[in-house]
């Protein structure tokens, strides 16, 4: 039972109610506030933390390996193609921008490794034409290059290229979610942890959003950002789950690399975080299973992680060992799209990142919020 005092503070009617507190959320957070400091905005999370990919991932700011680009060009076309890697080379940059100094951002590179020459020299082939479109966006002539080097003076096996990039880094990712956190504390924004939304109706010009616990919020406008949850609030939404499994080592004596690594078209990556290697992938070896909301880890990919960690990327330290597990969920689609836009003037959405939201959600928040604007 609510006291009077909490009511008229903590749940009185908002202007914007947000859900979830992932970097979709808060980084919308942020953009509204910036342009009207009055709005009383709160945001709803059900975890005692941001509980889906946010804190989850491996901490790559990326924006495309070429295997990922050339893929997108045949899914979606050239235009299209290009402009979500401007999109994710801007959402970058706003990072950078805004907490670089505290994120540990390193502009450390990022390379494709291939083990199958095939693959490589088709990809090859399309590196001038890419660089062609990429200089508009990176002001870079040759933001792809081969560097077949990095194989060996990096110790790794069982990889024949590379082809590397200068403008993709690292961050952390709990630090860039605290300073998040920190800076809308900042503006008085409010953030409810362990509180799981369970629906919403809107009523005249309100939105009444109700919790699993029982607790009522109100606002003028209502933004959903639960990425690969939103079909519980939105079961209309084209969009499937996808989880992500990572490991990280325990620190590595001697671990002679930098930078931000993947192989097999993006499904594997790999980086060095304070001479730990900190490694993830392996979910198109059971799409079926890894389709999933869950959290969990399985034995298959695992298993195959550890094979490729101590077989490929560290072979020199097979006694190394796995420090911590992990999962984290992501929302896809064919169109490899995300949709964030208002559905109408007391709704909106920012979901279905497809697994690119570390460097999308800035840039797509900045553009929901002038919409959102235009409403309340
Ligand atoms: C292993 C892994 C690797 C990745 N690698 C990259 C990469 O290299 N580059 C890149 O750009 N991106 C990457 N991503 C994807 C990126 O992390 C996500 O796209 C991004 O974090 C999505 O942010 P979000 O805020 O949209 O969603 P989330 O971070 O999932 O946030 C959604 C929030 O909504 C909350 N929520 C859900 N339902 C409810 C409800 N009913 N009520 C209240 N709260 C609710 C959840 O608790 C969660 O905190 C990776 C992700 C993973 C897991």
């Amino acid at each position: 039972m609510l006291s009077f005092w909490e009511k008229d503070i903590f749940l009185k009617k908002y202007d914007i109610i947000i859900i979830g507190a992932g970097f979709s959320g808060l980084w919308l957070a942020y953009f509204l506030k910036k342009a009207k400091p009055n709005l009383e905005i709160c945001i709803l999370d059900s975890g005692i933390l941001p509980t889906g990919a946010s804190t989850k991932n491996a901490g790559f700011s990326c924006f495309g390996s070429p295997t990922e680009l050339l893929e997108n060009i045949k899914t979606m076309g050239n235009d299209a193609a290009m402009f979500w890697a401007e999109e994710r080379f801007k959402g970058i940059g706003i990072i950078h921008q805004h907490f670089g100094s505290e994120i540990d951002y390193e502009p450390c590179g990022g390379t494709e490794l291939f083990d199958d020459q095939a693959i490589f020299k088709e990809t090859k082939d399309q590196i001038s034409i890419l660089n062609h479109h990429l200089k508009e966006i990176t002001g870079k002539t040759e933001h792809f290059y081969e560097n077949d080097e990095v194989i060996s003076s990096c110790g790794f096996q069982g990889f024949s290229n590379a082809i590397s990039n200068t403008a993709e880094g690292s961050i952390h990712s709990g630090k860039l979610i605290n300073a998040l956190q920190e800076t809308l504390y900042a503006m008085k924004v409010r953030i409810f942890f362990g509180v799981a939304v369970k629906n919403y109706e809107v009523v005249n010009d309100s939105v009444r959003v109700f919790a699993e616990n029982g607790l009522e919020f109100k606002a003028r406008h209502l933004s959903i950002a639960t990425n690969a949850f939103t079909k519980k609030l939105l079961p209309e939404v084209d969009l499937y789950p996808g989880r992500g499994q990572v490991f990280i080592t325990e620190p590595i004596d001697g671990l002679n690399w930098k930078g931000t690594f993947h192989f097999d078209k993006g499904y594997y990556y790999f980086r060095n975080y304070q001479n730990r290697v900190l490694f993830g992938g392996g979910r198109n070896l059971n799409f079926e299973i890894e389709n999933t909301n869950e959290f969990g880890l399985t034995d298959l990919v695992q298993n195959m992680l550890e094979k490729l960690l101590y077989e490929n990327i560290i072979p020199k330290y097979k006694s190394i060992k796995i420090d911590q597990r992990w999962s984290g969920i992501m929302a896809f689609d064919q169109t490899k799209t995300p949709i964030s836009k208002c559905l109408n003037p007391q709704i909106s959405l920012s979901v279905r990142m497809n697994g690119m939201g570390v460097a999308l959600a800035p840039t797509l928040a900045e553009k929901l919020a002038k919409e959102i604007q235009i409403h309340i």
